[in-house]
Parts: C-alpha cells; structure tokens; sequence
C-alpha cells in the first residue's frame, strides 16, 4: 500500500512537471528519494524536447588549459591543486597556452576555457595582459575561462571590486565565465570541503554581476560530497531564482564527486544517481535551455545514455582536463568519438559555439575532417 502511495505520489508530481508547473522543495526531495529513475528521464526527456525538438545534439569543439595549479584554497575534494611554493606548482607560459590555442584552432576549434587554482602570486595584470596577448593572435577564439573563485581571488589581489573585475577582464577579451566552483550551493557542506572556498552567495554574486554586465555563464553542480538531498534541491532552487533574475544562466551541468587521490573520502556515487541527478536538475529547472552531458567523469556511455534523460547537449571535445583526470577519471573524447557517441545515441551531431548557435550539422556518415589525437 506505502508503495502504491509513493509511485502515485511520484506520477502526480511528474504530472505537474508535464503541465508545466513549477515543482517545489517537497516535490524535488520526494522525487530524489524515489528509484523510478525511468519515469523522471521520460519526463525530462520530454521537457527536453519542448525546447529542442529537433533529433539534434550539439557539442563543441575546445580545449581546457589549465594555466596554473598553484592554489590557496585547497579544497578537500581535489586532487589537482598545489599549494603556493609547492615543488610541483606551475604556471604555464604564455608560449605555451598560445600553443595550445593554435592546436585547438587547427581542429576546428572555438572554444578556450582557461582554469588555474586562485593563486596568490599572480598580479591582475597577468590574467589581462593574457587575454589581450590572446584576442591579437586568436580574434575568433571565444575565451570562456576563470571560475567565480578565480576571480574572487583576482579582487582581493587588486584591491578592486567584483564588478570592476570583470568588467576589465571583459574588456581584455573575456567572453564568459564557466560555472566551476558551485559544487553544492549551500553553506554547511561548502563548510565542511572547501572552508576558504566562500559562501553560495559569494558564487552567486558573481555569476549575477556577471549577468548583469551583460555576460553569459554557465551554471554546475556536483554531487556526492556527503550532501543531503534537501540541499541538492536548494542548490537548484537557488540556481532557478538567479535565472529569474538575472536569465545569464545559458547551460546547466551536473556531475559526481570523483574520490581518488583527494583527502576527502568518499565511495564514488553509481551511474544510475547521476542519471536521475541529470533528469530531476532538466525538471527542476524550468528556465535553462542547455543540458550538457558530463562524459569526462561518467564514461561515454553513460553520457550517451544521458542524451535519454534531459540532455541536448554533449559539451566539449576537451582534449585536456587536468582537474578530473588528477582524480582519477581519464575518459578522453575527440571529434570524431563524439560524432559517433551521439549517432549511437539516435541523435544527429552538430558541432555549436559557445552561445550555443549551430556551426554544422554533420550529415550521415560525415565525420570531422581534423581531430585531436587522444592522449591516452
Ligand atoms: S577546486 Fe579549485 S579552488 Fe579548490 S583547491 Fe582545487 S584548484 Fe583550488
């Protein structure tokens, strides 16, 4: 009879997700403390396919360049950091990101998303005098870098508010801000695995500055940190009333916790919890376009799979992703791996930019003329 009563609830509020409505904290924990895992990814599916009907996924073509690992906020859950005077802390050259640019641009590539720890060493003029270095040599190339603790990091070296920091970086060249650094938006356990990290608000505050200064960004969430499933939902509701403010949100991606090589000791979370991660954040947030799959930490198969259950998107071919491979997950995607992902899903790939227009769709067996070679 209990079961009977928690599938009706289920269906009821699914229902209300179906027409439309928009679900509420009771709704969001009852669906994540529910195992009809199916049911949610036909709804978000469906809800997907509202705004994007065509049998269409899009991924684009970029790379991330980890320009330095030097940081001072030492997360419990990374691997990738390395303290300030660390033997093993670098900061890339200048010759060599714009390497790393070129290549990307040799494969067709538009995007750079650019990604370092919050390092105390480095002047704001660095991250400026970088940009502007970038835009003279690579005017195409959309620079959609520094995370919200990055550039936290940036006002507090410079003496210069939140805003006026990334108004110069604007003007330097900076296109967007990804969505890195979010993890879960709520204090207790941002408390407990990244202490020096800031407040959900201080991250808020500076995607809604960003917004408002006429700047797009991404939004994430990770899970798995030991969170509780009421304040995964905050995180959500508190991520759909920015958007209703400040509508800069252009995509949502959401990923788990990846345990190895970090302090913080956690059993890692199974593909079936991210699945339902994917469909319940599509059907609670009524007011994002863009769903990215998250194959760099989920395997490529999960991430066509993921295709099934609220995403439109299959992110980027990334041939470098320093952070999560320093955890322990290597899944490497090139062009042409994800072309054929996404036909093996029943889809149609096509490549995007970063504001999410289409470049090309690539017809039945067409595939991508230059590629990355994969490096492990
Ligand atoms: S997650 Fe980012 S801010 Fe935290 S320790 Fe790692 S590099 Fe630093």
């Amino acid at each position: 009879m209990m079961v009977v009563t928690k599938m009706a609830k289920i269906d009821s509020i699914l229902q209300r997700a179906l027409s439309g409505e928009r679900l509420g904290l009771e709704d969001g924990i009852a669906l994540w403390e529910s195992d009809e895992i199916e049911k949610m990814g036909s709804v978000a599916n469906q809800l997907m396919l509202r705004r994007h009907p065509e049998p269409i996924t899009t991924f684009i073509i970029g790379r991330n360049v980890n320009y330095s690992n030097v940081c001072d906020t030492y997360c419990r859950f990374c691997a990738f950091y390395r303290r300030p005077g660390h033997e093993e802390g670098y900061v890339l050259s200048n010759e060599e990101i714009f390497q790393k640019i070129q290549e990307t641009v040799d494969v067709g590539g538009t995007e750079i998303l650019m990604q370092g720890g919050t390092n105390p060493d480095l002047p704001f003029s660095y991250y400026t005098n970088l940009l502007r270095e970038i835009k003279k040599r690579f005017p195409t190339i959309h620079m959609h870098s520094f995370s919200p603790a990055e550039i936290v990091k940036m006002s507090e070296v410079s003496g210069l508010s939140i805003k006026e920091v990334i108004q110069e970086l604007k003007e330097a060249g900076l296109d967007s801000i990804p969505g890195g650094g979010a993890e879960i938006l709520d204090d207790r356990i941002r408390m407990k695995i990244s202490r020096l990290k800031g407040s959900w608000r201080q991250w808020m505050d500076v995607m809604q500055t960003a917004h408002r200064l006429g700047m797009s960004t991404t939004a994430t969430m990770v899970i798995g940190f030991g969170e509780t499933i009421e304040e995964r939902i905050k995180h959500l509701l508190r991520i759909r009333q920015a958007q209703d403010e400040t509508k800069g949100f252009l995509a949502f991606i959401v990923w788990t916790f990846q345990p190895d090589n970090t302090y913080l000791k956690r059993e890692k979370l199974p593909p079936e919890e991210y699945l339902k991660a994917v469909a319940i954040c599509r059907i609670m947030l009524d007011n994002i376009e863009n769903f990215q799959s998250s194959w760099v930490t989920m395997g490529p198969e999960i991430g066509k799979l993921s295709l099934h259950y609220g995403c439109n998107d299959f992110g980027s071919t990334m041939i470098e992703e320093n952070v999560v491979s320093a955890a322990g997950t290597a899944h490497k995607v090139n062009n042409n791996l994800a072309i054929q992902l996404i036909r093996e899903a029943g889809k149609i790939p096509a490549q995007r930019n970063t504001k999410y227009e289409i470049l090309r769709v690539f017809a039945e067996g067409q595939m991508a003329e230059k590629d990355f070679i994969m490096q492990n």
